[in-house]
C-alpha cells in the first residue's frame, strides 16, 4: 500500500506551548503520515522563531508576516527585517496577513493599510500569501481585487466565510484552508455544507495548532498538534465519499504547488511508513 502524505499547511508550532516537546510533536506527526508542516508567522518575533525551527527540522517550512491582530505594532523597519528573512529558502510564503473585524485587536485603518503594504511586498518577492479573514464584510475581497497583483497566489486559511465569498475566492484562483472546525458538530455545519463547492485542486488541510483541535481529539488533548490534521482529512474523505489515499495525494500536491515545494523531495519522505 502506498503511504499517504499529509501537509499541515498552517500551524503555530513556534508557540511556547511546544517548547518542551516540539521534537516529540513532530515525531507523532510523522507517525500520522504528516511529511511537511508550515509554521505561519504572526509578527517579527514569531516569524524569526518559525524560521529557526524550520532550520532545525527538514520537514518544517515557515512564512513571515504580521497578523491583523498584531499589525498595529508593525513598523516599516520590521517589514524590512522580514523581507530580509524571506530570502531564506525555507521561507515559502508571506503571512498570515489579512483582516479580523471579529476581535478588532488592531484598528480597521491599521489592518487595511498593513494588509495592502504586505501584499505589495509579497508581490515584489513573488511569494504566495497566507490570508486570515474573519467578518471583514467583503473588505478582504475588495482589497484583493484592487491590490493583489498575483490574484490566486495564496490561501484563505481557516476559511469561515459565506458561500458567496467562497465562490469569489475560488473564481479568483485562491486555495481554501480547511481546519478541524469541520469536525465540530454545531460550529462546523456551514463549512460541511460548503465543502462540495470547493474544487479538489484548491483544497488544503491545516490544524492552526495549538488552536482549533478537531473532534474527537478535543475531548482528550489540551492542545492541537500537526498529527491531528489527519482527522481533518478523514472527515473530508467521509463527507465527499472519496478514497482517503487519493484525496490525501491531491491535497499534498496542491499544498506543495502553492508553497513551491518539490512534492517528491527526498527530505520529505517518510521512512518506514
Ligand atoms: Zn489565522
Ligand atoms: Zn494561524
Amino acid at each position: 500500500m502506498n503511504p499517504i502524505r499529509l501537509f499541515d499547511s498552517h500551524c503555530h508550532l513556534d508557540d511556547p506551548d511546544y517548547d518542551d516537546d516540539r521534537k516529540a510533536v513532530l515525531e507523532r506527526a510523522k507517525q500520522a503520515g504528516v511529511c511537511a508542516v508550515m509554521i505561519a508567522g504572526i509578527d517579527r518575533k514569531t516569524s524569526e522563531k518559525a524560521l529557526s525551527i524550520a532550520w532545525r527540522h527538514p520537514m518544517v517550512f515557515s512564512s513571515v508576516g504580521f497578523h491583523p491582530h498584531d499589525v498595529k505594532s508593525c513598523r516599516e523597519e520590521d517589514l524590512d527585517h522580514l523581507k530580509a528573512l524571506a530570502h531564506d529558502p525555507r521561507v515559502r510564503a508571506w503571512g498570515e496577513i489579512g483582516l479580523d473585524f471579529n476581535r478588532m485587536y488592531s484598528p480597521v485603518s491599521d489592518q487595511e493599510n498593513g494588509l495592502i503594504r504586505q501584499l505589495e511586498i509579497a508581490d515584489e518577492l513573488n511569494l504566495p500569501v497566507i490570508f486570515h479573514e474573519r467578518e471583514s464584510g467583503g473588505r478582504l475581497i475588495a482589497i484583493l481585487k484592487r491590490h493583489h497583483r498575483h490574484p490566486g497566489n495564496g490561501v484563505i486559511h481557516c476559511f469561515s466565510g459565506s458561500p458567496a465569498e467562497l465562490e469569489t475566492y475560488v473564481d479568483m484562483g485562491y486555495a481554501i484552508g480547511i481546519t478541524g472546525i469541520l469536525t465540530i458538530r454545531e460550529r462546523g455545519k456551514a463549512l460541511r455544507d460548503m465543502l462540495p463547492s470547493i474544487p479538489l485542486d484548491r483544497m488544503l488541510i491545516e490544524t492552526d495548532a495549538p488552536y482549533l483541535t478537531p473532534a474527537p481529539q478535543k475531548n482528550r488533548f489540551r492542545r492541537n498538534e500537526p498529527a491531528f490534521v489527519r482527522t481533518v482529512l478523514e472527515t473530508i474523505a467521509h463527507i465527499l465519499d472519496m478514497p482517503l489515499p487519493q484525496l490525501a495525494e491531491t491535497i499534498w500536491q496542491n499544498t506543495c504547488k502553492l508553497y513551491h515545494i518539490d512534492p517528491d523531495a527526498d527530505h520529505l519522505r517518510l521512512t518506514g511508513n
